[in-house]
């Protein structure tokens, strides 16, 4: 099979790329979410280390794209950046979806927007609140920590309904959206305790280990998958440190991780 033809759908699973990026086989529709597919190497203050389990031409038959925000290479990079502006619809912040135009369609924090599924129901994507950092760290003109950032909830009759955080540091934001969304079936949480230099102290910007197994707590969801745990020189802790901490907190049957480029069924 030549590398450049399409992956086969797996419906109901996910596969993680690499970095942040995931693919959901949902609903029959093909979701690519932060892409990232960029070959390792330096992106100004972020160096790259791996690349991508699977090339972005696999994907070509994307249905849609999750950008939490646009602002930092490791969540969309040059590749990435490319590849979610040639699909049909990408979804993102309202600040995102002024800066990149095209097929961007910005969402504020439980903003929702529907599509038809080819089985003539629908799916509901709705964007979820987001802290780039830790609460108390400091705030840029628009009141936002760090950046301003979206997760998504992704609901449909029928299907499983899951959380894709974007990059979030926050369990009382999580704790919000537990209680805001009711049930959540499946995650993609983004850990690996990224730490930057010179911002917040070094204290981590996305989920570390021990907060993403609280957070898989909180929201009560049989299924989580990490993302944005490796590939990147900032991300602190990886996939050890991810089955320790749901190990410690007696969770490891809910935490589902296998090597990038495997896919993962949503359903336990
Ligand atoms: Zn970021």
């Amino acid at each position: 099979m030549a590398s450049s033809s399409p992956l086969p759908r797996h419906d109901g699973q996910v596969l993680v790329v690499g970095g942040p990026t995931t693919v959901l086989d949902l609903g029959g529709l093909r979701i690519v979410s932060d892409p990232t597919f960029d070959a390792p190497g330096p992106h100004g203050y972020l160096t790259k280390t791996e690349g991508p389990a699977v090339t972005e031409d696999r994907f070509a038959d994307v249905d849609l794209v999750l950008v939490s925000h646009d602002n930092h290479a490791d969540n969309f990079d040059d590749r990435g950046r490319a590849f979610a502006l040639a699909a049909p619809l990408l979804l993102t912040t309202t600040g995102a979806a002024g800066r990149l135009g095209g097929p961007a369609k910005g969402l504020g924090a439980w903003d929702t927007h529907t599509l038809t599924r080819p089985d003539g129901g629908e799916l509901t994507i709705t964007a979820v609140p987001a802290v780039h950092g830790p609460e108390d760290g400091e705030r840029d003109a628009d009141g936002e920590v760090n950046c301003q950032v979206v997760g998504f909830v992704l609901a449909g009759d029928g299907l499983p309904t899951v959380y894709v955080s974007g990059d979030n540091a926050s369990l009382r934001t999580v704790t919000e959206i537990a209680r805001r969304t009711g049930p959540i079936d499946a995650t993609v949480l983004h850990a690996g305790a990224a730490r930057v230099p010179g911002k917040f102290r070094q204290r981590p910007v996305s989920l570390d280990s021990a907060r993403a197994a609280a957070a898989a707590a909180i929201l009560g969801a049989p299924v989580n998958i990490p993302a944005h745990y490796t590939g990147w020189a900032h991300f602190t802790e990886g996939r050890d440190a991810l089955e320790h901490a749901f190990g410690d907190a007696g969770l490891t049957s809910v935490l589902c991780i296998a090597d990038h480029g495997t896919w993962l069924s949503l359903k336990p």
